[in-house]
């Protein structure tokens, strides 16, 4: 049977997944953590076993020497042979790259052109693939971007408002992220609603520790929160999402902090931590908000609005929508932030069931049967999706 890996390689992670296909089913799981240092850490989980190692990873050709020797010595493959393809999740495709592609050097180069755009993320995912590249050669590798899906939005949409020449020499326009996962979730929808993608009007909310929401028309992504960066849209785990940009030179003034410190601030201590004053977690919010913690409460009104006012706009976008997709961690489980973004959409045709809204974690209809506009939570799964574009443009 084939079998391919989707690898999305962080600064100092590895997380790996192998899959069967066609079958789809996923055979062997995990991550390598803390590469670099001399207690990396190698988890994976097969056939109802898991298993652990703390040890020297110095760098990410050790991580993937030791993903594919534990492959074979544990016995979940027999030989590097069965390895059909690798797919590489990487995070910025700027408008080189609408789909995803078949890695060549010219690729690695242009991915690495685009670092500029995200120095962090691109140049990590460079080194994951440059590392399986070595090891083995022969695989072919597919890479697939955050930004792909969206690449379909219309000048009118990615365009903001600033001097036309940052955009031609610069590249300042929104690119939107999570590209992926909003992809999933659409095909998904339109396989559960039985309708046909090209005639629908959805709005996807993936809600996790990095939240985007995207309006899709026919398939298409035409609009979406995040932008030029992850950083724009609705409030995060510690990410702000939109701001007045007075306010950056301003708390610069105000505090002596650089430019850089304070976009530090906005991206890693902002959002859900900043409003609630003590947690990221969504978990631990919605536990303090049934105390009844006033800051815990705040924020969970300011993440639930700034939601549900997106769902305004994209649904006036598309004059209309057809269903809401929730996902990723919060979207999946919580309850209560659906309640709170879906509740005052009446006017707009949704209605939605409170019992059926009770349902975490798996594949699920919340609205009333009678509901014209129809509610979805659909787990998502990136990996799936690359494992698919591996065996699609390999093939
Ligand atoms: P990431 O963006 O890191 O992939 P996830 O999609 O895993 O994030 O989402 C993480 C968020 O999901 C956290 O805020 C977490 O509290 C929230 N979450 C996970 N499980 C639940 C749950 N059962 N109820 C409420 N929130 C949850």
């Amino acid at each position: 049977m084939p079998k391919v890996l989707a690898i999305n390689a962080g600064s100092s992670s590895l997380k790996f997944q192998l899959f069967s296909m066609p079958e789809e089913t996923v055979i062997a799981k995990g991550i390598v953590e803390r590469i670099g240092f001399k207690d990396a850490i190698f988890s994976i989980h097969f056939g109802g076993e898991k298993a652990k190692n703390v040890l020297s990873i110095p760098d990410h050709k050790m991580a993937v020497e030791l993903l594919l020797e534990k492959l074979r010595s544990l016995g979940i493959i027999g030989s590097y042979n069965e390895i059909e393809g690798i797919g590489h999740r990487v995070v910025h495709g700027g408008e080189t790259f609408s789909d995803s592609v078949l890695i060549t050097d010219e690729v690695i180069r242009q991915i690495e052109d685009l670092a500029d755009l995200a120095p962090l993320h691109n140049r990590a995912n460079v080194t994951g693939i440059k590392a399986f590249k070595e090891i083995l050669p022969d695989v072919p590798a597919v890479a697939v971007f955050d930004t792909a899906f969206h690449q379909t939005m219309p000048e009118s949409s990615f365009l903001y408002s600033l001097p036309y020449e940052y955009y031609k020499n610069y590249r300042i326009r929104k690119y939107g992220f999570h590209g992926t996962s909003h992809k999933y979730v659409s095909l998904r929808a339109a396989e559960l609603l039985g309708r046909p993608i090209e005639q629908l009007r959805l709005i996807s909310c993936h809600l996790g520790n990095g939240s985007s929401i995207c309006a899709i028309q026919g398939g298409k992504s035409i609009d979406t929160s995040m932008g030029f960066t992850p950083l724009e849209g609705i409030p995060m785990g510690t990410r702000s999402g939109n701001v007045d940009p007075a306010i950056i030179p301003y708390i610069m003034e105000k505090t002596g902090q650089t430019a850089e410190e304070v976009i530090e601030v906005l991206n890693k201590k902002s959002g859900l931590l900043a409003l609630s004053g003590f947690s990221s977690d969504l978990r631990d919010i919605e536990e303090e908000a049934e105390k009844g913690n006033p800051r815990a409460e705040l924020a969970l009104e300011v993440f639930a609005n700034s939601i549900h006012k997106y769902i305004g706009s994209y649904a006036a976008r598309m004059n209309g929508v057809d269903a809401i997709i929730f996902t990723a961690g919060i979207g999946e489980n919580s309850s209560v932030v659906r309640s709170r973004v879906l509740r005052g959409l009446e006017f707009m045709g949704v209605y939605w069931d409170p019992e059926l809204n009770k349902t975490r974690g798996k594949e699920a209809f919340i609205n009333y049967p009678f509901s014209p506009v129809k509610v979805l939570v659909i787990p998502t799964n990136e990996e799936l999706m690359i494992a698919r574009d591996v065996i699609r443009l390999t093939k």
